[in-house]
């Protein structure tokens, strides 16, 4: 018998859950132990994982010059395109005002939510890990980069001797995980069968919802069509010169499961074996790439920050002046470089966004209800930033890619 691909295994797997959860309700835990048996498998290599890549990347790059090189056209990428995001989320969001005239009954108290208040101060802190291996355990995916970062850099200039060993101990250690994890990735239906069951199952009312919040949805999402399907293809195609449909081809397996997990942390796994194998990016620019991407880069958390916070102005009749949408558009590109890889860590950031400019707390909980919907949307669209940003920094670095 011929071997179904394993995107139409996701896709067909993705499919049978909607109905599953839907007429099967009661099923559901039967099932839904598939999909966190999955999450826990990817979360257990995601930490090798990035530390691995990340060192043996930053080796391979080389020397100070070409890992200068590298990092600042990644971080140019990341910043770029984040901020293009925002300004699309914000002609948006002024044009069809989503929020003037909305429903301001609260539908949840954001205060039972114990949002912790961040400050962007607080996260570049934490960058700076007291304790490696506290940081590990608590996933502070920024601080473990940063170490790893610098871990590879200083193998750089140890004697030669040493730089061989290590440099094969890291590759060695990453073609493992690599192998580990296309192991893990072979149960990505089965997974994404019992996350996304049990995701239909526990939604009470999803037309009662869209009739309340339904244009401040659309407009999230028809920004990230916007940015996902328009700015992002055209960036590719300029600067890579690649069709960015046989791009898209190459990493629909990532960004289904980025849509179903919620989460680029736990996608990573997937999404390098797929730019590195199918869109044919090298191994060094991949693992240098990507888990940064993973972790900073969040084009599509950024704008829907940014939406978020001018619908809620725009709810509570708060005009906001020209100068203080600048504010929004800078607070929502640093959230979105502070938040992590994880589900709804975008909507934690949003206190972040709304002090900026005096806009009352209080406010989130007008988009709680859908939030959960719209993250799966913003994080297919984070993975997706991360891929195009492979493509285009390998080109730029003069590889020849599959696509
Ligand atoms: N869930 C998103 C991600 O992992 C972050 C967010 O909540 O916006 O990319």
């Amino acid at each position: 018998m011929r071997k179904i691909e394993l995107y139409w295994q996701i896709l067909i797997a993705f499919c049978l859950a909607i109905v599953f959860g839907i007429l099967f309700k009661n099923a559901v835990p039967y099932v839904s132990w598939m999909g966190v048996v999955f999450l826990k498998g990817l979360n257990m290599v995601i930490i090798p994982l990035i530390v691995s890549s990340m060192i043996s990347g930053v080796v391979n790059i080389g020397d100070a010059k070409n890992l200068g090189r590298v990092g600042l056209k990644t971080m140019s990428y990341f910043i770029l395109t984040s901020i293009v995001a925002l300004f699309t989320g914000l002609i948006l969001v002024n044009l069809i005002k989503p929020g003037v005239g909305a429903e301001l009954g609260l539908h949840q108290n954001p205060l039972e939510l114990s949002l912790t208040k961040v400050t962007f101060g607080d996260v570049l802190l934490n960058i700076v890990p007291s304790n490696i291996v506290k940081a590990m355990v608590e996933n502070q995916i920024l601080s473990i980069i940063f170490f790893s970062l610098l871990f590879g850099f200083f193998i750089t200039k140890t004697e030669v001797k040493y730089k061989s060993i290590l440099s094969e101990f890291f590759n060695a250690i990453f073609e493992v995980m690599m192998k580990l994890t296309m192991f893990i990735i072979k149960f990505t239906p089965l997974g994404i069968f019992g996350i996304i069951a049990k995701l239909v199952a526990e939604q009470e009312n999803l037309g009662a919802l869209f009739s309340r919040l339904g244009l401040y949805g659309l407009v999230v999402i028809l920004g990230l069509v916007i940015h996902s399907g328009i700015t992002l293809p055209l960036l590719i195609k300029i600067f890579a010169k690649v069709n960015p449909i046989n791009h898209f081809k190459a990493v629909r397996e990532p960004l289904l499961t980025a849509f179903s997990t919620s989460s680029s942390s736990a996608t990573l796994p997937l999404t390098m074996e797929a730019v590195e194998h199918k869109s044919g990016v090298s191994n060094t620019i991949s693992s240098f790439v990507l888990p940064l991407g993973a972790t900073i880069n969040m084009n599509g958390t950024a704008l829907y920050e940014l939406v978020a916070a001018m619908f809620i102005a725009q709810a509570y009749g708060i005009d906001l002046s020209f100068g203080q949408q600048l504010i929004l558009v800078v607070t929502g590109l640093l959230a979105s470089i502070g938040s992590a890889g994880i589900p709804m860590a975008g909507m934690v950031m949003m206190s972040v966004i709304l002090s900026s400019v005096g806009l009352p707390l209080e406010g989130i909980g007008l988009i709680l209800a859908i939030d959960r919907f719209l993250d799966m949307f913003r994080t297919t669209v984070n993975v997706w930033g991360d891929t195009c940003g492979a493509v285009i920094i390998a080109k730029s670095e003069g590889e020849t890619l599959k696509i």
